[in-house]
């Protein structure tokens, strides 16, 4: 008896640790005919990738193993130092390199996958410091950092520190514990590293660096560009990596900082006075379970209230919750002044009239709820014609009015009645995020909804303060970007996955599950074979998804740049115009043309001219604000379409691209430049006359002497 239920345990156990992943159709060939990938690592990079006496060990030797396991891939390790696998991956003698952090330069030899590790760079000091508070703490003290580290130039800005250099983390550290300086700055997981390997116990850590320009390092993969199959794999790969297995290997490796919570906050005079002085009154969204809600007792509860009682620790300040019945009437409450604050809001441009945000600290992706007989949603277009709720005030109710005009939204109070409509068929589909829909689905629903897709929007939460109150709008700011990865992910932990709310009773279920060992064998049968049919189904849909996207992709791309072609382009413009028709939003146009183009393929051949086209387009769409749309005209000739702007806007961003054309070295020809027609959209437009309007401005600029913006 004790084995068969050792046995189901196991078999358990296994159910849940190993979640397959699907690979499309071309991704198994590819792996099949290409197992052995060639990736470069280094030899000293600890606690990564590094030799403990003659073995080769680190986080990502043990991430690979897992990758490995999970997708086939047999991986054929290049170890050398980092200049020579940086250079022999440029060269494509590698498909793939470890530890190398996104850059801009980098894009053009590099498919970057997801970051597996962001180091955080740290203030150590020896336990007879004394209390830190603050950079401040560190005026006239010896500092070492390493020499060349990138963010050195930041540093030296501040001024007031006696920074010493050193060429290796090891002498710094042993500087440190000796007491040769006060403190120093490393990243995180080199100097917890050695702390582990020498046993240094008489440092400690005293805060997150955080300096302007200056973000964590990431360590992700690079693919070599020529093979998209092999970084999608990868990238499924990563992704198929849980939470608690990446812990896990953090915990191994790196070593944890649970017990610090957050750096200290720099605040000037006035920052202190103000909360001195002030009760921070603040508004939530009283239905917004997990993100926010009132729990039984009235409080405020979920995830914006752990960051709260956080923040609250970290300044010393005092908050107090506004009580509001719903969501619209905190918006009320907020712009009348009986409250400072939302806690937890989406900058859209309506509300940016009367509040300021903080950066996003929440991301969350947007899904529909259906119900349970609705085949999958792929695209949120799927959705036209159909009743969809949202709740009302939502930041995404106009911002999806304006994006997708065909949808049919029905604004609904709270999440509960949303659902209740879909249950009930007077909807078709609710939109909400999915840890909201969720949260609602594990109290009720269950069984009879069900989330049937993604749509494409994410909401990027902030803190919102009143226009007038910049002092708390700075003071938040500052009290965000000292919070570590740590933190966001220990709260969003708390409440996500949502705990069951019942407990559960063990000695019960224990004796049930030893009466029934036979049924849950058959279930469990019965539910494999179900499951392995529904994954056969489920495969063939990605399949046609998959293929739906390559073909629509082709249809719609310029081959030679990547960018949009010019089939894709006339049906964006006419799509614009009549969205513009509609909401009587004009739209900015402009086409630019290279300037003695003709001169490059007859000076260095039709090739170099190539490359220069896929130059100029990388410029641009690179340069383009994310709502913009870039596409390749014909021959030379590039359009760019920006929705929903202005005059100076438009003129703003082309003046941008010129300039940068302007600046960039050109592999052979150097120097290179182009003329911008622009125009903006006028009632009763067409794309002929649009487009006539922008040629007309174009001529004029090479008429006016070329590398000129005209607008007509
Ligand atoms: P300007 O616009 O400043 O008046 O001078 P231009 O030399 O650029 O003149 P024009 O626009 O008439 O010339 C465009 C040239 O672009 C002609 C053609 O040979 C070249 N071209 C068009 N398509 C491609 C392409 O796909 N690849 C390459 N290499 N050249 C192309
Ligand atoms: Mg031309
Ligand atoms: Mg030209």
């Amino acid at each position: 008896m004790k084995r068969l239920l050792l046995i189901i345990l196991i078999f358990f156990s296994i159910q849940a640790v190993a979640k397959p992943i699907t690979f499309t159709n071309k991704e198994k060939e590819f792996i099949k005919n290409n197992p052995v990938v060639k990736i470069g690592m280094m030899p000293d990079f600890a606690p990564f990738s590094y030799y403990n006496k003659t073995t080769l060990v680190g986080f990502e030797h043990e991430l690979l193993n897992i990758l490995s396991k999970r997708t086939g891939l047999i991986f054929e390790k290049n170890i050398s130092k980092w200049t020579d696998i940086y250079n022999a991956f440029k060269n494509k003698e590698l498909d793939v390199i470890t530890s190398i952090s996104y850059k801009e330069y980098r894009e053009p030899f590099t498919a970057f996958t997801s970051s597996y590790y962001d180091i955080p760079i740290m203030i150590f000091v020896r336990d007879d410091f004394g209390e830190y508070l603050g950079i401040k703490s560190l005026e006239g003290k010896k500092v070492g950092v390493l020499k060349d580290v990138f963010y050195i130039k930041e540093l030296e800005k501040i001024g007031t520190i006696d920074l010493v250099y050193y060429d290796t983390y090891e002498e710094l550290t042993k500087d440190l514990v000796f007491g040769k300086i006060d403190a120093l700055m490393q990243n995180l997981t080199n100097i917890n590293y050695l702390i582990k390997k020498n046993l240094y116990s008489n440092i400690k850590l005293a805060s997150e660096l955080t300096l302007p320009n200056t973000k964590k390092e990431d360590l992700r993969f690079g693919v070599n560009p020529e093979k998209p199959l092999l970084s999608s794999i990868l990238q499924k790969g990563l992704n198929s990596i849980t939470i608690k297995e990446k812990e896990q290997l953090v915990r191994k490796w790196i070593g944890s900082i649970s017990e610090y919570k957050g750096g200290h906050v720099e605040l000037n005079s006035e920052e202190k006075n103000y909360l001195n002085t002030k009760v921070i009154k603040y508004c939530i969204n009283p239905d917004g379970m997990p993100f926010e809600g009132l729990d039984e007792h009235g409080a405020h509860s979920g995830i914006s209230s752990d960051y709260y009682s956080l923040i609250e620790k970290i300044l010393s300040a005092k908050f107090e919750l506004v009580k509001t019945d719903n969501w619209n009437e905190s918006i009320t409450s907020v712009k009348e002044g009986r409250c400072d604050m939302l806690a937890l809001g989406m900058e859209t441009y309506d509300r940016k009239k009367y509040l300021n945000f903080t950066t996003s600290y929440l991301h969350v992706p947007l899904v529909v709820a259906t119900k349970v007989d609705v085949p999958f949603i792929n695209h949120i277009l799927d959705l036209e014609g159909e009743k969809i709720g949202i709740i009302k005030g939502d930041a995404f109710v106009k911002i999806l009015r304006q994006k997708y005009p065909s949808l049919d939204l029905v604004e609904v109070e709270d999440i509960n009645k949303g659902l209740d409509k879909v249950k009930s068929g007077e909807l078709f589909g609710f939109i909400d995020t999915l840890a909201g829909i969720g949260y609602e689905f594990q109290k009720e629903y269950f069984g009879e909804l069900k989330i049937a897709g993604k749509i494409n929007e994410t909401l990027e939460l902030s803190m919102a303060v009143v226009k007038d109150d910049t002092t708390l709008l700075h003071i938040l700011q500052k009290t965000i970007d000292s919070m570590t990865n740590e933190v966001h992910r220990e709260i969003f932990g708390n409440w996500i996955p949502i705990k069951y709310q019942k407990g559960m009773n063990y000695e019960l279920v224990w004796k049930i599950a030893l009466g029934s060992i036979i049924f849950i064998l058959l279930v469990v049968y019965w539910n494999r074979k179900i499951i392995k049919t529904n994954k056969l189904l489920e495969e063939a849909q990605k399949d046609i998804e998959q293929k739906n996207k390559e073909l629509e992709k082709l249809a719609t791309t310029d081959k030679l740049t990547n960018l949009y072609n010019r089939r894709k382009i006339e049906e964006l413009l006419e799509f614009e115009i009549n969205r513009s028709e509609r909401f009587n939003h004009a739209f900015g146009l402009a086409i630019v043309d290279i300037d003695k183009f003709k001169e490059v393929n007859d000076t260095y051949g039709h090739q170099v001219g190539d490359i220069v086209l896929k130059e100029i387009a990388n410029i641009l769409d690179t340069n383009r604000r994310k709502t913009d749309f870039v596409g390749r005209y014909g021959g030379e000739e590039f359009v760019i379409i920006c929705p929903e702007s202005d005059v100076s806007g438009v003129m703003k961003l082309m003046e941008t691209f010129k300039e940068k054309i302007y600046n960039y070295e050109f592999s052979k020809v150097k120097n290179k430049t182009a003329s911008f027609g622009v125009t903006m959209s006028q009632k009763g437009d067409t794309i002929e006359s649009i487009l006539k309007r922008a040629d007309d401005a174009l001529y004029q600029a090479k008429g006016n002497g070329r590398n000129r913006i005209e607008y007509n």
